[in-house]
């Protein structure tokens, strides 16, 4: 995630900002421009606004996403686009009753995770496929438990660029006592939605692009017993060995949950480091020594061109090691509770190669 500046009056702003403090402008977030923009009502719509409150004539005339009625969503559109929902919420196909108030607040909790989500999608250049009738675009359904006590609970997953959420997932209480039930060290619905995609992108980049071998000789075969496997990890537990080569231990329950867990972990990455790069975060231990002296780092992550994975990894250990210990300051659980091995980290950088072949070649 990036830093953005309100092009009125220059005060910084954050993704999920509705309001400037600063100038008091209504804000929206452009998709297509990777930008936070202040606005002006036009009528029925809104323009975009520059320096001292003039039009910006690059913009179209906008309209906010449908979901700003339920302070869902601050995202924007063009004004004469045929749909009322956003670039993210377009891709919406269930979502909970918002007649119960205690509802529509977990939704909105799984809309910001959501529309971060996509903001990485959009701007790493992932296809997420436009739902116009085809069946292989992305397709996010967000459902409540049935109230009958008795019936299955709501499990989140995907199939075919279907993506289930369990709403529960957004109530704090409910998912840490899962997490601590999965003896998980991190759970959260970034996270969840992170892991989801990475089975989707498994289906479009590497089952139907050109990957499928080189996954296979890194992740193992995706074609042992699928079922059978989450059964014996949900009985079994993971091998005694299993930080060596997975990110984490659900990562051992099958090749494809393995390559999803490490999916999700390129984009706690990538996007974590983004935004330390827009704080200008340097690195630079007042200590003696070589050690010391080899910690020292510049962050940097720009997902329009990528880079050296080498470069992203060293840098992401030496930040995750500063805000670890900045967290157990506060006596809070480390930001990046997990261990990167060699092995890990090769699996992390075919990910990097084959999200970087979609980028947009500039
Ligand atoms: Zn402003
Ligand atoms: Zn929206
Ligand atoms: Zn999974």
């Amino acid at each position: 995630m990036k830093l953005f500046t309100c092009a009125n009056c220059q005060n910084i702003l954050y993704f999920e900002n509705t309001l400037c403090e600063k100038c008091k402008s209504t804000l929206g977030y452009w998709p297509a421009g990777n930008r936070m923009v202040p606005l002006v009502a036009d009528g029925a719509a809104w323009r975009g606004i520059a320096e001292g409150v003039q039009p910006d004539a690059t913009l179209p005339a906008l309209r906010t996403c449908a979901n700003a009625e339920h302070a869902a969503c601050n995202w924007l559109l063009d004004a004469n686009d045929s749909t009322v929902l956003c670039a993210s919420c377009r891709h919406n196909r269930q979502i909970p009753s918002l007649a119960d108030p205690a509802r529509a607040e977990l939704w909105r909790r799984v809309q910001r995770a959501k529309n971060r989500l996509f903001y990485s999608l959009l701007s790493l250049g992932l296809p997420v496929a436009a739902p116009d009738g085809t069946s292989d675009g992305l397709i996010f359904d967000v459902l409540a438990d049935p109230p009958d006590q008795a019936a299955d609970h709501i499990m989140t997953g995907h199939q075919n660029g279907r993506i289930t959420l369990a709403l529960a997932e957004a109530d704090d209480a409910e998912r840490e006592r899962r997490r601590t039930l999965f003896d998980e060290p991190y759970r959260s619905l970034l996270g969840h939605l992170r892991h989801e995609i990475g089975h989707y992108y498994w289906d479009v980049l590497v089952r139907d692009g050109s990957a499928l071998e080189p996954c296979r000789a890194l992740f193992g075969d995706d074609r042992s017993d699928y079922p059978a496997a989450l059964a014996r990890y949900h009985r079994e537990g993971p091998p005694p060995d299993w930080a060596g080569a997975h990110v984490s231990a659900y990562a051992t329950a099958h090749p494809w949950e393995d390559f999803a867990e490490s999916f999700a972990h390129y984009l706690h990455i990538v996007d974590t480091l983004e935004m330390a790069a827009y704080f200008g975060v340097r690195l630079r231990p007042v200590l003696p020594g070589p050690e010391a002296r080899a910690m020292a780092a510049e962050l940097k992550f720009d997902p329009e061109s990528g880079g050296d994975f080498t470069a992203i990894i060293d840098a992401w250990l030496k930040l995750t090691s500063m805000a670890n210990n900045l967290n157990r300051c506060m006596g809070s659980a480390d930001l990046y509770p997990f261990t990167l091995t060699e092995t890990v980290v090769r699996k992390l950088g075919f990910i990097h190669t084959i999200v970087g072949a979609q980028r947009p070649r500039a």
